[in-house]
């Protein structure tokens, strides 16, 4: 077991973000976003704002994400494999019509629907402004670690619901998670620390992608859109008491 410390944004990263943010918020004319600027400026020690827009609080909750579920799932890679899943719904967010919440239960129903509502399952939605083919939009993703013998059936399962379209072959990404340190890796990835850009291309039939950060535009857009969100609301898991989790 690797006592390796894992490599998890600092403080003063985290504080930096929200000062971008806040002067993002605050060159623009909406009152929302001025609101939410002040509740970032205002979040202390003992007196936590608790939204998702704040890079502080989404530390804090990623630590403790870390710290219970990591203990969890390095009992259960010994009884059964644990496979790292990324899922990339292909309809663009409507800023006006969807919520995070809505996303969330859309996947819960998916997996019902085939019977995989009790797999032992941890992790979280993540948001990317796209950039592809010439269209640009908010893209949602999951990002999870399931726990079964055989993934053959989920991976079909979710197919149905994460398709395929000309932009992306992969939509559903599957990784078995071999140790102790992928497994941290792989948990700490699920729940984002930042929201980022991502421009896809493709050259010599491969398809590429580059990461930036998010323009102060995006990021108003995105975090309007999220503003009542807190970093719990990111996160998808089913009780695995019964398999292995205590
Ligand atoms: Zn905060």
């Amino acid at each position: 077991m690797s006592s390796e410390p894992l490599k998890i944004e600092t403080l003063s990263e985290a504080k930096y973000r929200n000062d971008i943010k806040i002067q993002a918020f605050r060159a623009s004319e909406c009152k929302k976003l001025h609101r939410l600027a002040d509740k970032l400026e205002q979040c202390r020690k003992g007196k936590r704002c608790r939204l998702l827009a704040c890079s502080i609080c989404l530390r804090r909750f990623r630590l403790n994400y870390l710290k219970e579920h990591l203990p969890v799932w390095t009992k259960l890679i010994k009884q059964c494999p644990v496979h790292y899943i990324s899922a990339i719904n292909r309809v663009p967010v409507d800023v006006n019509v969807d919520t995070l919440g809505d996303f969330k239960k859309w996947f819960e129903q998916c997996l019902k629907q085939y019977g995989f509502d009790k797999i032992p399952l941890v992790g979280g939605v993540d948001y990317s402004w796209n950039y592809e083919n010439g269209r640009n939009y908010i893209c949602q993703h999951f990002h999870f670690l399931v726990s079964v013998y055989d993934r053959k059936p989920l991976m079909e399962c979710l197919k149905k619901s994460f398709f395929r379209d000309s932009t992306v072959s992969r939509p559903v990404y599957p990784k078995i998670l071999k140790s102790y340190s992928d497994l941290r890796k792989a948990l700490n990835y699920t729940i984002p620390a930042y929201f980022e850009k991502r421009y896809r291309y493709l050259a010599k039939k491969r398809h590429y992608t580059k990461h930036y950060p998010l323009s102060d535009k995006q990021g108003r857009e995105l975090y309007l859109f999220l503003s009542s969100n807190t970093p719990q609301d990111l996160m998808i898991i089913h009780d695995i008491s019964q398999k292995g989790g205590d």
